[in-house]
């Protein structure tokens, strides 16, 4: 069976002694697994504070080379070299403000997990799609892309985030209706893609999740947990939003 998973994504948000204040609180009363993926500047520290906990620390993000002149870029080496395995890719804030492309994210998934390091690949379509009824094809078309060239094996450590645009950061949540079924879709496609390993992959919602709705919006066995902004960056909500997980 496929265990629920909370994960925060921090964004450009916290700072050193907010983020340490956080997971000394949080830390102790985790009784199963979540994760935080946070700013690149706080990962050392944040590793260190949650060893041997429940909780994993991850990036946000990665490029896919191994070392060289990218200004600006984090290698995978670099990040397990601070004991990171875990990044999220593909997050639709880089697709939509920092253009990267299905390509470039199908070539970061490869790299990840060529490191041994486990991404949470997002995917989710534009208000302006899902009104067109094309949210189904649209959300396809990405994982077909990012997952190209991926065997069975490499697939079953990949979690997918379904994270609609519309629903992010805006308060707008889908109903829970809407991610069982975009959900039960995906792990369609998937099956198409990797027979029955599908049945392993996580297959996560997001978009304005928090403490108040996460029990419906993960009440569905096709919902495996949720990946979180605004409300992970609040210690008391996201214990909250992780206990109620492991309760369903
Ligand atoms: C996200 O950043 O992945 C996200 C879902 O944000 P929020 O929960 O704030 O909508």
């Amino acid at each position: 069976m496929r265990k629920k998973l909370v994960a925060g994504n921090w964004k450009m948000n916290m700072s050193l002694a907010d983020a340490e204040a956080f997971i000394k609180q949080v830390v102790p009363s985790l009784e199963s697994e979540a994760m935080i993926f946070a700013p690149f500047t706080l990962l050392p520290s944040l590793v260190e504070l949650s060893k041997n906990s429940k909780l994993s620390i991850g990036a946000q993000n990665m490029y896919f080379e191994e070392k060289g002149a990218y200004t600006g870029e984090i290698s995978p080496e670099m990040l397990l070299d601070i004991g990171v395995k875990h990044v999220v890719l593909g997050h639709s804030e880089r697709r939509t403000i920092f253009g990267e492309t299905d390509q470039m994210i199908n070539q970061k998934l490869h790299a990840a997990l060529k490191h041994g390091i486990k991404p949470i690949l997002c995917v989710g379509e534009s208000l302006e799609t899902r009104e067109r009824g094309d949210a189904e094809n649209y959300v396809k078309h990405q994982l077909e892309e990012d997952l190209n060239g991926f065997d069975k094996v490499a697939a079953e450590s990949i979690i997918i985030a379904y994270e609609p645009i519309w629903a992010i950061g805006t308060g707008k949540t889908a109903s829970s209706s809407d991610a069982s079924g975009m959900a039960t879709f995906i792990r369609g496609v998937l099956k198409e893609m990797y027979g029955d390993v599908s049945e392993k992959i996580r297959i996560l919602y997001g978009g304005s999740v928090k403490p108040a709705n996460i029990a419906e919006l993960l009440s569905s066995d096709q919902v495996d947990g949720a990946l979180v902004g605004g409300a992970s960056l609040n210690p008391d909500f996201f214990t909250s939003m992780v206990y109620q997980a492991e309760g369903l």
